[in-house]
């Protein structure tokens, strides 16, 4: 075949290709053009999940009539002078209308400030149609009507109407954050109503625009962020760490007003709250950066979601100092719950002393700390501390307060302690023969308020109480779950959760199976649930925090996940949350009903997050530890 050029039709199909993958990328383009325009008031309608029909109206500039042939047209914009390093605008490639009038059916109603009459252009699968008088008010209308007709293969792709309608709120909720003295509207046959007021671009505008995004309880859980290095800014809010998602959905960035979804940011995020939150949770976070158009491309893929910065060091030191200066100033102690913070506090207590090593040797507590590999338990990392550390004229409470981390362990054996440990002592009887035959042995002893301590015919036994109990309690979801109903116990009150009105409506959707697992829920107004049952075996349990995360979990894993798996996510993530958090002190017979459930439960060795439940130490090793053999 010989080398010739592409129908235009053609063209703008490949380029549609990459600009327009769904429904959302439609609504993307078109709100991100009303606003370009200068609206006020972006009013967006679809139908059939975004593929029948999409429909965004705007009171911006509008279309000058002799204009509305070039804005169909390939390469044709408003927004680009001579400079593609200074972009202001969120559009600027001449791209997105061709593109979809090339596989969709386009119509374009608009009307100047200045202009007598309104005026309206089609394009039809790329055929354009004659530019025509129409009746409308100042803005502009653009209609896009069955999406992908021209381009079949495509439409293979789309999800459903559910999962693209939701895509559609993520978009229009993620760019309205950037604009919240815009009023928006979300309407359609195929979709709850999303209403987003207008605010202001103060400060507090913005955070209640975030709230009408994330739900009122952001703003009570969030800390403000605002910081400056070297001509950059960054503004927004950060969750405090005990409010977080089992994902990342719930993380906006914005560069200059843009929405991105970026690698670098997202990792700086992640990096900043590295110390204070465990590695399955997220934080929420809102960010602006604002910096000088020419020290970062926008123009690296045409959905304009990926940015390049010039000096990428100095936006992740910016991002991750800002949000650890901030939790810092919040009153969090960042570096305490982290295992640096562990670390820090337990070296100098330990430093000055050497110890006869594993192999006979004399080596440092140091070393030894060190030497000690990822995962395993070094017991010089808890030796018996001098009985010089001054704690014995303190109180308990003090004592307790001015001690970190392991060093902590030792009072429970040489401290009488407070009341409530002589529960926890109620183990220091003589074990039973037979338990210390059992696999995990008998219960001795609760240290630290979460291990227990058990004694075998040959080792020393430390489960940690919360994990173990949290896989049991998965175990026995997951099996009532496949035989018959979990019993559910009803809440005195029921309990109302407050949430996006997607998420609500994602689990009014699976409220029959989430009743399979004993949580009963029904939708209670736009933006909530109302919690009446929960899962018995669950006991008293943060209802609040279980609803959000199942809510991520569902939109997470809906659309691709088996009915199966996901209930086995439901079942630990439920599991998660119910069981036995440290801190509880259990009697002996408690203790050693876990230990015997455990040796009875396959897979019982690690909790839910793949962490050991239990580590066992032989007695052998004890002694060669302490120079005996
Ligand atoms: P871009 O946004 O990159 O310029 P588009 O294909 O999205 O390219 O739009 C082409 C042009 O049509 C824009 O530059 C703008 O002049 C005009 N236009 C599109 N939508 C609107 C709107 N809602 N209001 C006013 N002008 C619009
Ligand atoms: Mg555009």
């Amino acid at each position: 075949m010989p080398i010739r050029q592409l129908s235009e039709t053609m063209i703008n199909q490949i380029a549609a290709g990459e600009v327009i993958e769904r429904p959302a990328s439609v609504v993307k383009e078109l709100v991100e053009n009303a606003l370009d325009a200068g609206a006020s008031r972006v009013e967006i309608v679809t139908a059939g999940g975004g593929l029948n029909l999409v429909r965004v109206t705007d009171d911006g500039s509008g279309i000058p009539e002799q204009e509305l042939a070039l804005a169909i047209a390939r390469h044709c914009t408003s927004k680009l002078s001579n400079d593609i390093h200074d972009i202001r605008s969120l559009g600027f490639r001449g791209e997105a209308l061709p593109s979809i009038g090339s596989v969709a059916r386009l119509s374009i109603r608009s009307r100047t400030a200045n202009g007598d009459s309104a005026a309206e252009i089609g394009i039809d699968g790329g055929r354009v149609l004659p530019v025509k008088p129409a009746a409308a008010n100042r803005g502009t209308t653009v209609e896009v009507r069955d999406l992908f007709f021209a381009t079949p293969a495509r439409l293979k792709f789309m999800k459903g109407e559910r999962a693209e309608s939701s895509a559609t709120s993520d978009v229009v909720k993620r760019i309205a954050i950037a604009f919240p003295a815009v009023r928006f509207t979300l309407a359609g046959s195929d979709r709850s109503t999303l209403e987003l007021a207008a605010t202001d671009d103060t400060a507090e505008g913005r955070l209640a625009r975030v709230a009408q995004v994330m739900g009122k309880d952001f703003p009570d859980n969030a800390i403000a962020i605002d910081a400056m290095r070297d001509g950059v800014h960054l503004a927004g809010h950060v969750s405090i760490p005990s409010y977080t998602r089992a994902n990342a959905l719930q993380q906006y960035a914005y560069v200059n007003g843009r929405p991105v979804r970026d690698k670098l940011i997202a990792g700086a995020i992640r990096g900043a709250f590295a110390d204070v939150l465990p590695r399955d949770r997220h934080a929420v976070t809102v960010l602006f950066l604002s910096l000088d158009p020419s020290t970062v491309d926008v123009n690296v893929h045409p959905a304009k979601a990926d940015v390049r910065f010039r000096d990428p060091g100095l936006v992740r030191g910016l991002i991750v100092g800002a949000i650890r200066e901030a939790l810092a100033g919040a009153g969090i102690r960042a570096a305490t719950t982290g295992a640096a913070g562990m670390m820090a506090a337990f070296r100098p207590g330990v430093a000055p002393y050497s110890h006869p090593g594993p192999t006979g040797g004399h080596r440092s507590h140091e070393a030894a700390y060190h030497a000690s590999g990822p995962g395993g338990f070094d017991p010089l990392r808890s030796p018996q501390r001098p009985l010089d550390m001054g704690y014995g004229e303190m109180g308990y409470g003090e004592a307790r307060h001015q001690r970190n981390g392991f060093a902590e362990n030792d009072q429970a054996a040489f401290d009488t302690g407070p009341p409530a440990s002589a529960d926890a002592r109620a183990g220091m009887a003589e074990p039973a023969e037979a338990l210390l035959g059992m696999v995990l042995g008998a219960a001795r002893a609760q240290v630290h308020e979460n291990y227990i301590v058990a004694q075998t015919r040959d080792s020393l036994v430390i489960v940690d109480q919360h994990a173990a109990h949290e896989r049991l309690v998965y175990e026995a979801l997951k099996n009532a779950l496949h035989s018959r109903a979990v019993p559910s116990q009803m809440l005195l009150l029921p309990e109302i959760v407050d949430l996006p009105e997607d998420d609500a409506e994602r689990l009014a959707m699976h409220s029959e199976t989430l009743a399979k697992f004993g949580l009963g829920l029904e939708r209670f107004g736009p933006g909530a649930v109302a919690v009446r049952e929960t899962p018995s075996m669950l006991g008293e349990t943060n209802v609040q925090q279980l609803v959000r995360d199942l809510a991520d979990e569902i939109a997470d894993n809906d659309t691709v996940e088996t009915l199966k798996e996901r209930l086995d996510k439901i079942a630990a993530t439920m599991a998660c949350h119910g069981s036995v958090r440290s801190g509880r002190l259990l009697k002996a017979e408690e203790m050693n009903a876990l230990l015997r459930q455990m040796e009875a439960t396959p897979g019982s060795g690690t909790c839910n997050h793949g962490r050991p439940t239990y580590i066992e130490l032989k007695l052998a090793d004890i002694e060669r530890l302490f120079g005996r053999r």
